[in-house]
């Protein structure tokens, strides 16, 4: 039993299914997920110190080799090679920036521009980018989309809320609605934090705010960051996004806390838009930034798979790889390859 059709729960469930075992999974079909509002970027260069993300090396194979074939299964194109323009600042990063262009554990990853005039019009004047190769975009929505109604079809999608007060665990498994399960696997992003069986103190749950924008004429393939990322989604639209609330009070989209993007739309790109649609998620994540992933230590045969935080695209076919097949040659999570503090269960 897989509890959660985000990303987690999918890559998951499609995993399994590729291994020929026999799954239920409960979803109920939030519109809130982290995973329905994300950009679904893989970004190999991240933060202010332009470095290769955390385990990038074996997340981004991982990442390729699943979404690709699952793009191949479903037959809908949801893999978009796209370089992402990183604004430089200033002197400093743009020094920080060369130095990573002589470093060549960066070689597939960076580039310097050659030409950015293109992209200067766009920001009222001389600004300095340098350019991420070698990452994807994942077309999130579509891909959950079209395996939910497909797995909901097949019979195995249940859309209802699991309640975990009615789990029990019997001698053969875990007992829920009159159905026995060998194993449990909870995937529910921020709304597994309350979990009892999962308790945790390590939760730092951020929640993000999005536009989706029309802006015609501005006829981007690439993905901009200029401290907000503007990302075409095709027809002259564009998500634009995001920010991080460490404070709030529900999950749903706030007007109240879009200043920031608005700037960004009027100050920074300055151009004509309509606004389309307005979105909310709550990323799951964690004091030390890595997920929560392992089977409970009282509790065989039940797990969790959580804490993906700002990255569950990146993570979430390399981990359910690793989960998977630990229950399936039923061996231990290889905690060594998998890299220690991945796993604090
Ligand atoms: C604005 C924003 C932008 C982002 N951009 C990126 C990005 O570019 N790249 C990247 O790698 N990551 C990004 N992230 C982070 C990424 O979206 C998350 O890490 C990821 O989506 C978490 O996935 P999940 O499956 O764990 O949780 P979720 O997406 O929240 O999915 C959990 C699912 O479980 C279901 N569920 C929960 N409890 C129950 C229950 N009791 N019964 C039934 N169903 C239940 C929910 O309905 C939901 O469908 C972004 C996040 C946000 C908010």
């Amino acid at each position: 039993m897989i509890i959660g059709q985000g990303i987690a729960g999918t890559c998951l469930a499609w995993r399994a299914l590729q291994h020929n075992l026999s799954i239920e999974i409960y979803d109920q079909g939030a519109k809130t997920s982290a995973s329905s509002v994300s950009s679904g970027i893989i970004n190999p260069v991240t933060g202010p110190k332009y470095v290769k993300s955390w385990m990038m090396d074996d997340l981004l194979p991982a990442a390729e080799s699943l979404y690709t074939a699952i793009e191949q299964d479903i037959n809908e194109v949801i893999v978009h090679r796209r370089r992402i323009w990183r604004h430089l600042k200033d002197i400093k990063a743009e020094n920080v920036w060369d130095s990573r262009m002589v470093d060549p554990s960066y070689e597939h990853f960076i580039l310097r521009p050659d030409d950015h005039r293109a992209h200067l019009d766009l920001f009222n004047g001389a600004h300095r980018f340098g350019i991420v190769t070698g990452g994807l975009h994942l077309d999130v929505k579509k891909m959950i989309g079209t395996l939910n109604q497909r797995w909901h079809r097949e019979g195995f999608l249940i859309n209802e809320i699991f309640d975990e007060s009615q789990l029990e665990h019997v001698e053969k498994g875990y007992r829920y609605n009159g159905t026995i399960y060998k194993h449990v696997i909870m995937a529910q992003g921020y709304q597994g934090i309350g979990s009892r069986l999962f308790a945790s103190d390590t939760y730092r749950p951020v929640k993000g705010e999005v536009l989706i924008v029309s802006i015609s004429g501005l006829d981007l393939d690439d993905i901009i960051k200029f401290g907000k990322f503007i990302m075409p989604l095709g027809d002259d639209i564009y998500w634009i996004g995001s920010n991080y609330q460490h404070d709030y009070d529900h999950d749903q989209p706030d007007p109240t806390q879009t200043k920031d993007l608005y700037a960004f739309l009027d100050d920074v790109l300055g151009l004509p838009y309509d606004i389309m649609d307005h979105q909310a998620g709550i990323r799951p994540a964690t004091k030390y930034r890595r997920p929560l992933i392992g089977e409970h230590y009282e509790h065989k045969g039940l797990y969790l798979f959580n804490g993906l935080g700002t990255k569950g695209i990146s993570l979430s076919p390399y981990f359910s790889g690793m989960l998977i097949e630990s229950i399936k040659n039923k061996t231990k999570l290889d905690a060594t390859k998998a890299y220690k503090d991945s796993f604090h269960i």
